[in-house]
């Protein structure tokens, strides 16, 4: 074993660098919270093969002097707290000085900066923590930090890398990530030299619609805000009946900082109950700001959680607050009596239909387990198809195609009809295959790599090809020649299926039709929605793949009655 000896301080700090600075997505989250620490205005991130060769992040903050830039690469430097009571206060995301330093052991660093407008400006460049340089250049306003090379000498962390699309990926959710907690800074992401990203400054709401996503959009927001003693919160959330299968949708930031807190995540979906069916999540963003002394964030090198003393009320608040503006948006959900003839019309038999008809949204896919299940027949379901024998008489309510056979009318959610018609057609493809032209490479969620790493062989069966590559990437060789075509759709379900081996085949193939169908709300000209009965009324399963009905009827008596007329 040899002598005990004291490390050198450039081994020291290699070993401890790697606390911090673990992969390139590190590097993106330290220089942006810097450049946001900087009250930039504007953020412009580069980076190039994942960020493994080259990670850029040019900010018109307030800059550095001479003097701070000599310091600020320095383990335990910062120009944010002095004493250990400033945390008591803290304002800023970065207070560790550890960043740059750890940055600065691992990689060539090249910082220009100038703090003022006229001022000169300087550039540091360091080489593994080694040989520093300070020299004047000029054309230099804010800050712009190079970090190239990431780990060249440290072929030990080079090898947990994955491949540079993966590594890209993640530090791409980190950028998003920042960019929520943010929505005053404009930002621009270039990726291979290629323009990826541009969000201009923005109020909240248009930063988390932009963020996150269809089926995001300011139409299907409710936000709310609440505040109690030491906090405030803020929150936007997709209306119901908009939901996930799984709790990627919700996001909770604290004081800036995206953070795994799973108690908030809890409330969050608590407060949805009664709004959802069973099985599925709710899509959401909270934001608080909780009173530094309240609230300690110094318990995770990268601040990903955090402790609260008065974790317990802001639970409660969430949770009250949350569901005071649900029941405002006065949803049909929520108020049953609002709808007293409801009851003929609900799908009380539907599997997830805990609390009335279950209206679908483009992300949501719940589980299909229910599918076959014998006793779930509803009385207006089971009347016999019509045949080509009806009168279509138009849309309503945005989601039923209304038909009149004889005295009876047909009301036929033009969703799931949809979805169970191409369910079918995709899983009736008898082993023919469509070999892509050209195959196409993917990384699976973080979560999902071990699962499809385990399971990818399963999917030949269904006529899926997939081969792993090694590096946490995948490439798809070849489609059922049925969904050709929808080789995005097939990823995004290989990316993120979570679901067991079982059920893969009604998943895959539920989840491709819900995706192709007409969705709640598309407009459907006459003779396409007759086709769409036509074809409706001939299915042989008058069940959407989710194992909902597809329709239900309203006869002349029951018309009748309701409004006391002698049948
Ligand atoms: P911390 O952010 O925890 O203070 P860092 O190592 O990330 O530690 O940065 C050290 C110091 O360098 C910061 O406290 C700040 O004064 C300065 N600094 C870093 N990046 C920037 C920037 N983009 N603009 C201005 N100053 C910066
Ligand atoms: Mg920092």
């Amino acid at each position: 074993m040899g002598r005990v000896r004291v490390l050198s301080e450039s081994v020291a700090r290699k070993i401890a660098a790697g606390e911090v600075i673990d992969r390139p997505l590190a590097v993106v989250r330290e220089l942006l919270d810097n450049a946001i620490d900087a009250g930039a205005t504007r953020i412009e991130v580069r980076w190039e093969a994942g960020g493994t060769k080259l990670i850029e992040v040019v900010d018109d903050g307030q800059g550095m002097s001479r003097e701070d830039l000599e310091l600020c690469w320095l383990p335990h430097s910062t120009s944010k707290i002095e004493t250990e009571h400033d945390l008591e206060t803290l304002q800023s995301l970065g207070f560790r000085g550890e960043a740059l330093a750890s940055i600065a052991a691992c990689s060539r660093l090249t910082i220009d900066t100038c703090d003022r407008d006229d001022g000169p400006a300087h550039r540091l460049t360091i080489e593994g923590g080694r040989n520093p340089e300070v020299r004047p250049v000029s054309g230099v306003r804010g800050t712009r930090v190079r970090v190239e090379d990431l780990f060249a000498d440290l072929p030990a962390r080079r090898r947990f890398l994955k491949t540079p699309g993966a590594e890209g990926n993640l530090c791409r959710r980190v950028l998003e990530e920042k960019a929520l907690g943010s929505p005053q800074v404009a930002l621009t992401l270039v990726v291979d030299g290629v323009r990826r990203l541009h969000l201009p400054s923005q109020t909240e709401a248009e930063r988390v619609v932009a963020v996150q996503g269809a089926p995001w959009k300011a139409e299907s927001l409710v936000s709310w805000a609440a505040e109690a003693e030491g906090f405030r919160l803020r929150g936007y959330a997709l209306k119901p009946p908009l939901s996930r299968s799984d709790r990627k949708g919700i996001r909770v930031y604290a004081n800036r900082r995206p953070l795994q807190e799973y108690g908030l995540v809890q409330a969050l979906c608590y407060a949805f109950e009664g709004y959802l069916p069973g099985g599925v999540y709710p899509q959401a963003v909270l934001f608080l700001d909780v009173d530094p002394a309240l609230v300690d964030f110094n318990i995770h090198p990268a601040k990903r959680e955090a402790r609260f003393r008065n974790l317990g009320t802001i639970h409660q608040t969430v949770v009250e607050s949350l569901r005071s503006a649900l029941t405002a948006q006065n949803l049909r959900f929520s108020s049953p009596e609002a709808v007293p003839f409801q009851e003929p019309l609900a799908f009380d038999a539907a599997p997830q239909g805990r609390s009335g008809p279950a209206l679908r949204g483009r992300a949501q896919l719940p589980s299909v387990s229910a599918w076959d299940v014998a006793d779930l027949t509803s009385a207006s379901e089971v009347r016999e198809a019509p045949g080509d024998d009806f009168r279509y008489l138009g849309q309503v309510l945005g989601v039923f195609l209304v038909a009149e056979v004889g005295d009876t009318l047909y009301l036929v959610d033009q969703h799931a009809a949809h979805e169970r018609i191409l369910y079918d057609a995709f899983r009736d493809h008898g082993g023919k295959v469509q070999e892509l032209l050209f195959p196409r490479r993917f990384a699976p969620e973080e979560d999902v790599q071990p699962l499809l790493e385990a399971q990818w062989q399963a999917y030949e069966a269904l006529g899926v090809r997939v081969r792993p590559l090694g590096g946490g990437e995948f490439e798809l060789l070849a489609l059922p020649q049925t969904v050709a075509g929808m080789e995005k759709t097939v990823i995004e379900f290989l990316r993120t299926n979570t679901k067991p081996v079982a059920d893969l085949e009604k998943d895959l193939y539920a989840s491709l039709s819900c995706r192709a169908a007409v969705m709640d709300g598309d407009p459907l000209d006459p003779a396409a929605a007759r086709d769409l009965l036509r074809r409706t009324f001939a299915l042989p399963h008058a069940r959407c793949p989710h194992g909902r009905p597809i329709w239900t009827v309203l006869t002349r008596e029951e018309l009748f009655s309701k409004v006391g007329r002698l049948v």
